[in-house]
């Protein structure tokens, strides 16, 4: 229950943000966290830090257009959100999507802050993106839009401004249009301008496996605190791109078996485990349907095209595919089947109702905002070896990588702690993250 002061900056937020069912589900959930936090600083209310945390500093909404292969002209609509800069650049990837809208975009936006407070590194919160959908497109096309898109971009980002990346539909190849774009338009080699780069022209070692590798590590650590841990484990993976593949990946480095991935035709299962490689090619090289990895693994795997992948029974579970993608019955299939860790490696893939049947049920639940944090950690460490003209080695990122996600937990599990909520890791993220950003902009004052 929010006191009657928070529920009337709720209010006045979601009206003034009418027709954003994303963006509402976002606020409503961080404001539920921080009915502790109002009580204990008052003075928080008193400037007006929720208010302001609400509005978007700015917001960028342009037009894209491009030709396609066939000489016709298409137009997209391209978005950036610059949603707060109190702890460093706005920092955020751009998702690149036919359901994209302003709404998605600002909740997107709106976690990130959090997210990134959480790393403990110096990046504020944004996001961006289009309704352009990447798939079915040829590389050509794909280049058009990203030069189009980056022609209007170019003149609100810089490496001490805002800093984008990817995000679903934006991968290395929009990153490499991207990037070839903002030099030519900007004349400058400034490459700590775009994270999720290539190795050869300023990337980060891995960047590309963060995301995923963080979102196990994060489980890891749930289950550490409950004094098991992933080995053994039967996990349920869903998605089949960045994030679901190295999420996999270091279930399997922790000696669990990862049994099944998904995309939007349906999911594979496979009681072998995954296998890395055959998924790899077809997801990464070939850009395939998932109905082929079961078609050329054969043995104990099989394609399932109706149903939810949540059925599959399983230990742990991570969802790594979009928002909302692990509802309320899905929760309760996990519980019946005896889940007792999520970790969250996509943005809000668990609906509100599913977080309150793995809060009742006490699963452990790794909220997104800290479990993928280390993604955008990731990135920050990129910007550091940009500005630093060097490049780290694998074993040395992935160090850092660790220990971020490390302390992103300790931090989580202190913070709810601390508040009377022992556990309760989607109130230690909400609360952890939102107090030094608040703090941030009591020391700015009023801006
Ligand atoms: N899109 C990722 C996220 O949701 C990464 C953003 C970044 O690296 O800037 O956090």
């Amino acid at each position: 229950m929010l006191d009657s002061t928070l529920q009337a900056t709720l209010d006045g937020v979601l009206a003034r943000n009418p027709g954003e069912p994303e963006f509402h589900q976002a606020v409503r959930e961080v404001f539920d966290s921080l009915a502790v936090v109002q009580e204990r600083h008052p003075e928080y209310h008193d400037m007006a830090i929720l208010t302001r945390l609400c509005e978007p500093e700015r917001q960028i909404i342009f037009r894209v257009p491009w030709v396609d292969d066939r000489g016709n002209v298409q137009v997209n609509r391209g978005f950036r959100v610059e949603f707060n800069s109190a702890l460093g650049p706005y920092k955020g990837g751009l998702r690149f999507r036919e359901s994209v809208n302003l709404g998605i975009i600002k909740f997107l936006g709106f976690e990130q802050i959090f997210k990134n407070s959480l790393t403990g590194l110096p990046i504020g919160g944004g996001k961006g993106g289009s309704d352009f959908d990447p798939a079915g497109k040829s590389d050509g096309e794909v280049m058009r839009f990203c030069q189009s898109f980056m022609t209007e971009l170019h003149r609100h980002i810089g490496e001490h401004t805002d800093v984008p990346a990817g995000d679903i539909g934006v991968g290395a190849r929009e990153i490499g249009y991207l990037f070839g774009q903002y030099k030519r338009l900007t004349n400058r080699y400034e490459a700590g301008v775009l994270t999720g780069k290539g190795l050869d022209w300023g990337g980060s070692l891995v960047r590309k496996e963060a995301t995923g590798y963080g979102a196990t590590i994060f489980a890891q650590e749930m289950l550490g605190a409950r004094g098991t841990s992933v080995e053994g484990r039967r996990t349920v993976v869903s998605g089949s791109g960045n994030v679901a593949i190295y999420a996999i990946e270091k279930v399997q480095q922790l000696g669990g078996i990862a049994i099944t991935a998904s995309d939007s035709s349906g999911y594979v299962i496979d009681e072998d485990g995954i296998d890395l490689e055959l998924l790899k090619q077809i997801k990464e090289v070939e850009r395939g349907r998932i109905s082929e990895y079961a078609e050329r693994r054969g043995g104990r795997s099989r394609f399932v095209s109706d149903g939810s992948v949540w059925n599959v029974p399983g230990d742990v579970a991570l969802p790594c595919a979009t928002q909302n993608e692990l509802h309320e019955r899905d929760a309760k299939k996990l519980v019946e089947n005896g889940v007792i860790a999520v970790s969250e490696g996509a943005n809000m893939p668990c609906t509100p109702t599913a977080v309150e049947i793995f809060r009742d049920a006490g699963v452990a639940f790794g909220p997104g905002k800290a479990a993928n944090a280390g993604g955008v950690a990731t990135s920050a460490l990129e910007m550091q070896q940009n500005a630093s003209r060097d490049a780290w080695t694998f074993d040395y990122t992935e160090e850092r990588l660790t220990d971020i996600m490390r302390q992103i937990h300790t931090n989580c599990l202190e913070t709810a702690e601390e508040f009377g909520r022992p556990g309760d890791y989607v109130l230690g993220a909400n609360v952890a993250g939102f107090r030094k950003v608040a703090d941030a902009m009591m020391a700015f004052g009023v801006i």
